[in-house]
């Protein structure tokens, strides 16, 4: 999964971006209102954590122009403290959820997995697909039961495979959530992931549908 950090305090987005990392988020980061607006309008997040207090552009004025050009990821708006009148505003320009400062960064990141699981259309943390399970908020996945070992590119894979089960998922939608933006996206190692991956899940759960990209098919 891909988050997008809009935050102008630097110890503040550098720790937002740790505790992401740690629940295997790659993330981009934005210090001022402007760059942050573009990222979001250029690239595919599953999630932005954005500042309301902002340099450049205030983050009310982000996303009311990301809603204005029909971007729906889930928003996570960070407000000073005591100050309703910021929360009010932040929900009608569009936000999905908020966290007050100061905060414990890991209520940050269980927010932000329950808005992207949301989003996807799952009520509860634990997602079925077929024998797996993705423990959402673990980010563990098992297999009738058993955890699998999986490294973390094998996780963020999968358990994108499992929010979007039963569609086609394509190698460029796969890569815009996988990699940060200035990494070179690679579809090779894409391929070679899903080859590891159906060894170790099973032959036949993921589909490869030639020209359009892969399915995880869960038999519903
Ligand atoms: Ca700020």
């Amino acid at each position: 999964m891909r988050a997008l950090i809009v935050e102008d305090d630097p110890l503040l987005s550098e720790q937002l971006a740790t505790a992401m990392h740690e629940a295997g988020f790659v993330t981009d980061r934005a210090a001022d209102g402007s760059e942050g607006e573009f990222l979001g309008s250029t690239e595919s997040y599953d999630v932005a954590i954005l500042d309301l207090g902002l340099p450049g552009m205030p983050g009310i004025e982000v996303l009311t122009r990301w809603r204005d050009q029909g971007i729906s990821m889930p928003v996570l708006i960070l407000t000073a403290r005591g100050d309703w009148t910021d929360k009010v505003a932040g929900f009608r320009a569009g936000a999905d959820d908020y966290a007050v400062k100061p905060f414990r960064l890991d209520e940050v990141v269980l927010r932000a997995q329950t808005l992207i699981r949301r989003a996807a259309g799952h009520a509860r943390p634990v997602i079925p697909a077929g024998s797996l399970k993705l423990d959402s908020q673990l980010g563990v996945i098992t297999r009738d039961g058993v955890a699998l070992k999986l490294t973390a590119f094998e996780t963020r894979i999968l358990s994108y495979l499992i929010h979007h089960q039963n569609r086609v998922v394509s190698r460029t939608e796969l890569s815009e959530h996988l990699y940060e933006a200035e990494t070179d996206r690679d579809f090779k190692s894409i391929e070679v992931v899903i080859g590891r991956l159906r060894k170790k899940i099973g032959e036949g759960v993921i589909e490869t549908r030639r020209g359009e990209g892969y399915v995880l098919r869960t038999g519903a």
